[in-house]
């Protein structure tokens, strides 16, 4: 646990927060300045500051909750959709170093604009990019 990290000190209940699951190594509390009431993080208990850190055998647990609190706050807000994100690093928008998976609970036509889409220059560019990317799973 890091004193520095609030995510770190919610989970041991130092600072309180609308908690709404803890099992295992998990746990989901309301965020404080929702995108839609209902929106909810989901993140494991111990300090890991970002996907690439979080242990694959975490992968079964955090699935089990992401469902299990995404079927839930949709259910309790009567949404009809849900959106899962995560924002990894400052360039991503990622605020609170500690992983963090955001629930939004989703409405039809509430309006909400995630993100702009763009067209690649042509085909060429997407193939090669493509290719990169491949090359760099290895
Ligand atoms: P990020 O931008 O790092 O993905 O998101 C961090 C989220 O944490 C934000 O949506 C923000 O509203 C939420 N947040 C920050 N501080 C607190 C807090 O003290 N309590 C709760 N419940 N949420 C917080
Ligand atoms: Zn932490």
């Amino acid at each position: 646990m890091s004193q520095d990290c609030i995510f770190c000190r919610i989970v041991a209940g130092e600072i309180p927060s609308a908690k709404i699951y803890d099992h295992g190594g998990v746990f989901a509390f309301l965020d404080i300045a929702p995108v839609n009431k209902g929106h909810a993080l989901v993140v494991p208990k111990k300090h890991y500051e970002t996907l690439f850190e979080l242990p694959e055998d975490l992968g079964r647990e955090l699935t089990i909750a992401l469902k299990t609190v995404g079927r839930a706050v949709m259910r309790a807000t009567g949404a009809t959709g849900l959106n899962l994100g995560m924002n990894n690093f400052e360039a991503a928008g990622q605020l609170v170093n500690h992983a963090h998976f955001h629930l939004i609970p989703r409405h039809q036509g509430d309006g909400l604009n995630l993100w702009t889409q763009h067209a690649y220059e042509n085909d060429e560019e997407m193939r090669k990019l493509a290719q990169a990317i491949r090359s760099a799973i290895g």
